[in-house]
């Protein structure tokens, strides 16, 4: 196959916006077609480690997103009262930039389609692919708006629940890990400047793990990951009351954050549903990214971070070789990383629901965070 010239993207979410981007830079059209015809996205947070600042930068919005943000020390474990047991500080991996940086997700959305825009890059708001054809040395694709448009290559970036996954490969479907999680902005309490997590302990009523991240100078987010036997699904009005129940038992500044949560409208609640695709995640000339091709679970803060480093990896391949080439060198990129994050994610939940056979949390986030750090 020859070079890619012309690219559609399926997805305007984080990794659709960032490969769109990175294509861009590199001299290769690109459009992206975005079902929400509004482009909405959750008002609450995302954690941003040193690898994804890394990523955004290669982007050229690593300083848009730090401006946006709130930078941070790293992590911290805590014990259900809130006494630390571990920190891990974060490791810058661009100069001028933090290591850890909390984001409101409509602040990222904003970086992301701030640049999309000012690179002129077009983007069909409210519209689908209605077919996928690939004839060998092209792909078409018809869309939902009644237009149509040949391309050399599709990247699928449409999120967790892929439509173009489902046409690839129908049988693939994300499954239920066990656990939800649940979240919320509350204010921050001055001079916080680390993301703590306390971890859970069972004889509270609840096993798990909850914490908090700050995202501005004055907001943070609380997360909460709770085993949820049979996958419950709860009445929109109860969700403040579910979320302050399973915060009842930790104490230190969760605690006490745990009483801004009062309005249900404002919790954002979703099962854990995880799907790692095994290599490659490519047939012919329609390629996945981001959650589409390995969605974890947030136990690492890492999807969309994920999404990000495929983005700009594919972008870098698709750049000066033929696409065949290209794709087999993105696999062997990005394959065993974000395994690793689906894997290991999905582990940690493990070992929360099931305490009794559990390993040392502290000891695998310090490590893949490490591991994470160094260059793609
Ligand atoms: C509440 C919550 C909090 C999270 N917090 C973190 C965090 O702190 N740190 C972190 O790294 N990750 C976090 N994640 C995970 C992260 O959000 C995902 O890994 C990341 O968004 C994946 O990006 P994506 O672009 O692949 O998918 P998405 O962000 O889901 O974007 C997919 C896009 O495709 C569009 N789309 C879907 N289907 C179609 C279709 N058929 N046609 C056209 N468009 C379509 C959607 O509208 C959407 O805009 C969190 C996830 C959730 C739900």
């Amino acid at each position: 196959m020859a070079q890619a010239r012309k690219i559609c993207v399926i997805g305007g979410g984080v990794a659709g916006l960032a490969v769109a981007i990175g294509l861009h830079q590199r001299g290769i059209a690109v459009e992206v077609a975005e079902r929400d015809k509004d482009w909405r996205v959750y008002h609450v947070g995302i954690i941003v480690q040193a690898n994804f600042v890394r990523a955004l930068n290669a982007l050229g919005v690593g300083e848009a997103a730090m401006q946006a943000g709130y930078a941070y020390r790293g992590a911290r474990f805590l014990d259900s009262t809130g006494v630390v047991l571990a920190e891990l500080p974060g490791e810058t991996a661009v100069d001028g930039l933090p290591s850890d940086l909390g984001l409101t997700r409509p602040a990222l959305h904003r970086v992301l389609t701030d640049k999309v825009r000012e690179l002129g890059i077009p983007v069909k708001l409210g519209v689908t692919f209605t077919s996928i054809e690939d004839a060998g040395d092209h792909v078409d694709v018809a869309f939902s708006d009644g237009s149509t448009g040949r391309y050399d290559l599709v990247i699928g970036a449409d999120g967790n629940y892929s439509a173009v996954r489902g046409v690839l490969w129908p049988e693939a479907r994300p499954q239920y890990t066990g656990q939800g999680v649940w979240r919320y902005n509350v204010p921050r309490p001055a001079g916080l400047e680390w993301s703590d997590i306390y971890i859970g302990d069972p004889r509270n009523g609840y096993n798990g793990k909850a914490g908090y991240c700050p995202l501005t100078p004055t907001e943070m987010y609380i997360f909460a990951v709770v085993e949820e036997r049979g996958n419950p699904r709860f009445a929109p009005e109860t969700l403040a009351d579910e979320l302050r129940k399973r915060l009842a038992g930790y104490g230190g500044l969760l605690g006490e954050a745990a009483r801004h949560v009062t309005d249900p409208k404002l919790v954002v609640y979703r099962p854990l549903e995880a799907c790692i695709m095994p290599d490659p995640w490519y047939k012919g000339r329609v390629v996945l990214i981001g959650d589409a091709a390995h969605s974890a679970t947030p136990h690492l803060g890492q999807g969309a971070a994920m999404a990000v480093e495929d983005a700009v990896v594919l972008a870098e391949e698709l750049a000066g070789k033929d696409t065949d080439a290209a794709l087999r060198a993105f696999m062997d990129r990005r394959f065993e990383r974000a395994r690793l994050v689906g894997t290991s994610s999905i582990q940690l939940g493990e070992w929360e629901m099931h305490p009794e056979q559990a390993g040392d949390p502290v000891e695998v986030t310090d490590r893949i965070r490490r591991k994470l750090a160094e260059p793609v």
